[in-house]
Parts: structure tokens; sequence; C-alpha cells
């Protein structure tokens, strides 16, 4: 353990008091009806950092009522694009403005390091812009070829009331992802994030009630899936759910969202395979493998989680991740230095640390960490960097979702069985290809099941670019102008001009 890379506490200062987090509904910022609170601990600090309202029916069942109303009401959902995109561009200013509050928040509460949250909250606001943009050029469609004295007239309209429920990993980049697409469209929306990270979403409401958004467009409610979240899946005021975060819940989320047919858009998880062929810029894929395993500790659903390695060069290509992975410098979140943080919660750091141990009983290798990490001077939880070689595709640590700085490596030995092994998978998220032989990647960026490929790179993300995932890694899409459309309704609006309609009927005449 002592030839890793690790960075002892810092001597920031933390906030002396707990940020206080409280419901925003209908414009008012308010404590939960039956005035429960819970308390979010620093899991690197150890010290709690948020106490926050405790949603429950009756908050949630307000918070909605509010955003039905607002949409109904119509001064967002019929207000131009023009003034949509001036607001949208307004919070991003603000958003700006704010970074480094946010930033420390989300540190705080999620335990990534403090470079890679303020990365974040640049790119959130870089998404509220993109949005701004996509406000103003959003349109429908026009048919004027159905023949005589006819025309066809599509219209884009806002869903309705969206609920967003969102996860402890990217708390402020994921609401981004969403929320202000839902307003470009002119949706409105009830927002919950995980009750682990509230703060940021928090901040969010803040900064929107300060931009101008009028009351009941955005209501934030805090507290747990249950009873919260499972209202927002339910209530027939909801017209869509949107949510990111496990494939387990997603799945309750499309049942519990059934009863009242509402659109169910889903980001889940993926268990994500870089493949690397002898061919390929060997340096810049290690560093590429290295960064997709350990980027927010592992807790990424596009983690690069699992590599498979052609079987002529898997002994150094492992030799080399190996190396690499002891120069990562894990440790305190609030050291500028810092590249990987401390593990959401000790639960958690316990079912990443189960999936090794299980592995290794399995007959894989682990290669590299496998174990806690201490932190000289810090109180919280952190894992080991970890590579595991000899994994088989049947093993639950080749499978599932390890959501931990864990690699998996498998070997192969042709193009072919690459292929098997990528799309012997439940999940679809993404993949990575590695080789100076353009045919090769463009052969396995056809035939991946994936929704996302990437060729010798590796999780570059665009506001531009749509993400999202196959099989049990999603329906739907983010970003993009896809992302737009998932908030859009089509409406159809046939014309005749004139009155050169034929008459169904014959009217007597005597
Ligand atoms: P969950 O999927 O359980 O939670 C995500 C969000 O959904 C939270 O806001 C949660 O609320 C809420 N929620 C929970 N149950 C319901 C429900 N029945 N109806 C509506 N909303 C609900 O993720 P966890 O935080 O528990 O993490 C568990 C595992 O999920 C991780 O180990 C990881 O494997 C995976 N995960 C994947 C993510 C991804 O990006 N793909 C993101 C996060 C986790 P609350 O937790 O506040 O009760």
């Amino acid at each position: 353990m002592t030839d890793l890379t690790v960075i002892s506490a810092a001597r920031a200062t933390l906030p002396d008091t707990p940020f206080a987090a409280r419901h925003l509904i209908d414009g008012v910022w308010c404590d939960s009806a039956d005035g429960a609170t819970f308390d979010r601990v620093s899991p690197s600090h150890g010290h709690v950092v948020t106490k926050a309202a405790k949603g429950g029916a009756k908050d949630v069942a307000h918070a909605i009522e509010a955003a039905r109303l607002a949409f109904d009401a119509g001064t967002w959902s019929r207000s131009s694009g023009k003034d949509r995109a001036a607001l949208l561009l307004k919070v991003a200013d603000l958003i700006d403005r704010e970074c480094e509050r946010i930033a420390m928040m989300e540190t705080l509460e999620s335990g990534k390091p403090i470079s890679q949250a303020k990365a974040e909250i640049e790119g959130a606001a870089d998404l509220w812009r993109y949005a701004a943009a996509l406000a103003r050029t959003m349109h429908g469609e026009s048919h004027n070829t159905l023949g005589d004295n006819m025309l066809g007239v599509v219209l884009k309209e806002p869903i309705g009331v969206v609920s967003i429920i969102t996860p402890w990993n990217f708390p402020f980049l994921i609401v981004s992802q969403k929320l202000p697409f839902a307003l470009a469209a002119g949706c409105t929306a009830v927002v919950k994030p995980s009750e682990m990270t509230p703060a940021t979403t928090v901040i969010l409401g803040e900064l929107l009630v300060e931009a101008g958004l009028p009351a009941g467009v955005v209501n934030i409610v805090l507290g747990y899936g249950e009873p919260v979240g499972t209202a927002m899946t339910t209530d027939s005021r909801v017209d869509m759910v949107t949510f990111t975060g496990s494939t387990g819940v997603g799945k309750a989320i499309v049942k519990a969202a059934a009863a009242t047919l509402k659109k169910v858009s889903l980001e889940l998880g993926g268990k994500n395979p870089q493949v690397i062929f002898p061919d390929a810029d060997l340096n810049s894929a290690v560093d590429a493998v290295v960064f997709g395993v350990y980027f927010n500790a592992g807790e990424c659903c596009n983690s690069g989680s699992r590599i498979l390695v052609h079987e002529d060069i898997a002994e150094d290509f492992i030799a080399r991740t190996v190396a690499l992975s002891r120069d990562v410098p894990f440790g305190d979140p609030l050291d500028p230095d810092t590249k990987v943080g401390a593990i959401i919660t000790p639960q958690h750091q316990e079912k990443i640390d189960s999936y090794v141990k299980e592995a290794a009983k399995s007959g894989a290798q682990v290669r590299l960490g496998g174990a806690p990490l201490s932190v000289a001077g810090l109180d919280g939880q952190f894992y080991q960097p970890t590579v595991v070689a000899d994994v088989t595709r049947d093993m639950p640590i080749a499978r599932e979702e390890v959501f931990g700085p864990v690699l998996s490596v498998l070997t192969f030995s042709s193009l072919e069985e690459a292929i098997s092994l990528v799309n012997d998978a439940e999940y679809g998220l993404s993949a990575g290809v590695w080789s100076e032989n353009v045919h090769t990647c463009l052969e396995f960026a056809l035939r991946a099941q994936a929704g996302t490929v990437w060729t010798n790179t590796w999780m570059d993300g665009y506001a531009e670019l749509p993400f999202g995932g196959v099989k049990e890694s999603g329906q739907g899409r983010e970003l993009g102008r896809y992302g737009l459309d998932e908030f859009l309704e089509a409406k159809t609006v046939t014309m005749r001009i004139g009155r050169t309609r034929a008459p169904w009927v014959q009217p007597r005449t005597d």
C-alpha cells in the first residue's frame, strides 16, 4: 500500500455550520410539513455538512400541485423561446458566479475532488447555455405536399409536468443534463436529488429564483425515494419521469409509472468495456484505462470498469496499468492535487470490497489494491486503486456495476471474440476501442451494442452529442437535440384551405 500515491488531509477550512437545505415549493423555501430533517455526513471528513428537510407525502403532493398549476397557467409553458433562453442564460451566468461555493458543497457531500467538482460545475453552466440556444431554435415541421388545398403542421409542445430524480454521483451535472432542457421545452418540474447530495440542487434553486423564474415552474423536494420518489412516479398530475440511477430502481419506476402511462426516460448503469488491440497507441490507451476506471472513484455510469486486452499484449498492458495506477493521487478531496476522493458511504465501500473478494475466491488475480485505503488525518472511507486480472465473463465483477475504483481485465484473441465479450452483457451504455487500424475501429463501432462508442479516446462528452444507453442501460437520450425532444410532444394540425372537400354524404333534396 505504501507505494500508492496518497494525499493526506489538506489544511482546508471546513464550514463551521452545516448547509441548511429546505424544499422549494411554489416559489417559497419551506421546511417539511411534519418538521422532519436528516443529516448528510461528509464521506471524506466524517462531519455533518448538510441538514436537510426530509420530505413527506404532503410536501411532494404540494410540489406536484404547484408544478401542475404553473404549467396549466401557461406563464412559462406558453412563453416565447426568446424569454426562456434569456432566463437560462442568466442561470448559466449565476452558476459561473457561484462556482466555488457549489463545488465546495459538491465535494463535501459526495467526496469527489474539488478540482473535478469545479470542472463539473463549469460543464453544467455550458449545458444551461446550450439549452438556451435550443429554446430559440426549436420548431416543428410543415407539409405542403398533401394535395391541393391542404396544409399539415406538426407542432412541438412541452410534454407537461416532469419529475426529475437524480443520484449522488454527479448531482449538479446530472440535474443540468435534464432541467434546462425541460425548461427550454416549456415544461415545469419537480426535482428530487439523492438524499446523500441535496445541497447543490438547493443552491441551483436559489439561482433560479434570483434569475426570476416564475413561482411553481421548478419545485425541489428533498428526501428519500420512499415516499418522495414514489409519489413523483405515480401521481396522475405528472406527465413524465426522467431518472438517473440504478437499473433496479429504473425498473421499479417503469412499473410505477405504467399505471398512469407516463413517459419514462432512464439513464441507468453500465459495465463499459474498453478493447485494446496490439496495434494501439498503448501509452494513450493505458492512460485512458486508468482515467476511465478511477475517475469519480469509479462511481460513474460511464466507468470503464472492464477492459478486454488482446492476449499477445495482456501481460505487458496489465503491468503498465498497475504501474500508472500507483501514480494516481488518491486522498483528501479538498487538496487541489487529488484526483480520486472518498467512497460515498461505508455500506457502498463494503459492497465494492465484496466484489473483489468474491472474484479472488473464484480464481481471479488481484494485481493491485483490493482493500480500503487509510488517509492520514481523515475520518472518511477510501478504497485503493484496484486491478483484477484473470477475470472470466461469468464472474459478477465482469458483469455487474461495482461502482468503485476497481478494474476487471479479460483477454481475447480476435476481433470476433472481443465483440462477443463486449455484447455479452445486460448493459449497453458505452464501449471503447483502441487500434490504429481504422477498419478495426469502424467495425467495432458498428457492431458494439452501446449508446456511445469511443474510438481511441474515452469519456469525452459534449452538449451537442446525445448520451444514453441500450439494453438495461436505459431508454431515451439526454443532451443534443435529442435531449430536448424527450420533453416535447408532437401535435398534428391538419388544415383545409377553402371549401373543396367532396361531401361524404349528399344531403337529400326531396
Ligand atoms: P438509486 O438508483 O437507488 O437512487 C437514485 C435516486 O432514485 C435517488 O434520488 C433515490 O432516492 C431515488 N429512488 C430510490 N428509490 C426510488 C423509487 N422507488 N422511486 C423513485 N425514486 C427512487 O441509487 P443509489 O443511490 O441507491 O445507488 C445504488 C447503486 O446504483 C450504486 O451502487 C450504483 O451501482 C448504482 N447507481 C448508478 C448510477 C448511474 O449513474 N448509473 C448513479 C447512482 C447509483 P434516495 O436514494 O434519496 O432514497
